[in-house]
């Protein structure tokens, strides 16, 4: 069902009243995770203000350590329903456990698998069965084809409003975060019809490459980009080092209005 060969036109998912691949490129912004009322309704409002189209926040958080931030869990999905009421952004955010899955499907407009959660096949089955938007990401250390599997481990269920998600790999390299894989665009292009979409700044781990590595991902021809972007990274409570200022974010988007139709 993800294969190209049987599907050759590029897929263009709807959700609410936009839309997410097609030649045009879709922005969705935020923190890494939602800490407080007050602080992702000044994230939301000021990239709503520079022209993202969706909101971004965990509200469940995969932390490497039981011991870091975990989320800010229920509450944290109800603060980015007022934070989507207030500013009319829809919101992206991470499940984890296919125990909130009905949660989930009530509450947000597009469900995150994050890269640990790739190849947890139950929860893939679990989210085809619905046909909510999924944003797929690329596993740790995932080939191409095991993320087309897992896209298609959602779309055998019957779900194919699939985005995939180029977020950095691991590699032998440690000075960035992951090792931004550009070309996995080009690849999945050719082999699927599914949008795709880049995460620089979990592939950098660095705010300062995520206005360059914007700018790649359009050359390579992603549609989209996920960007953190936090009010304080240095206070955050998650990836504050590869989180922009909602400021130097809005510079960002005047350079990629330059060069992309953002939509
Ligand atoms: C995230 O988007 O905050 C996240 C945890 O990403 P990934 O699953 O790509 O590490
Ligand atoms: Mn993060």
């Amino acid at each position: 069902k993800a294969n190209r060969v049987f599907h050759p036109e590029d897929t263009v998912i709807p959700i609410g009243n936009q839309t997410i691949g097609g030649n045009k490129l879709t922005i969705i912004a935020g923190p890494c995770s939602v800490e407080s009322e007050s602080q992702i309704l000044s994230v939301a409002n000021q990239v709503k203000a520079a022209g993202a189209g969706f909101l971004r926040g965990g509200a469940y958080k995969p932390r490497t350590s039981p011991y870091s931030f975990q989320g800010l869990k229920e509450e944290g999905l109800e603060l980015l329903k007022i934070a989507r009421a207030e500013t009319g952004l829809p919101i992206v955010s991470e499940i984890m456990s296919v125990s909130k899955l009905d949660k989930f499907v009530e509450d947000v407009d597009i469900i995150q698998i994050g890269a640990r959660n790739m190849q947890n096949f139950d929860l893939l089955k679990a989210v085809g069965q619905t046909n909510k938007p999924i944003l797929l990401k690329r596993g740790l250390s995932a080939t191409i084809e095991e993320l087309l599997m897992s896209a298609e481990y959602i779309m055998a269920e019957g779900n194919d409003n699939v985005i995939l998600c180029e977020r950095g790999i691991r590699t032998f390299e440690t000075y960035t975060r992951n090792t931004l894989d550009l070309s996995a665009v080009l690849a999945i292009k050719k082999l699927s019809h599914l949008p795709v979409i880049i995460d620089p700044s979990h592939a950098a781990g660095k705010w300062w490459m995520v206005e360059a590595l914007s700018k790649a991902s359009i050359a390579v021809g992603a549609d989209g980009l996920i960007i953190e972007v936090h009010n304080d990274p240095a206070n955050a409570s998650c990836d504050g080092p590869q989180s922009i200022t909602p400021e130097r974010f809005a510079s960002l988007m005047g350079s990629l209005e330059q060069i992309a139709k953002i939509e």
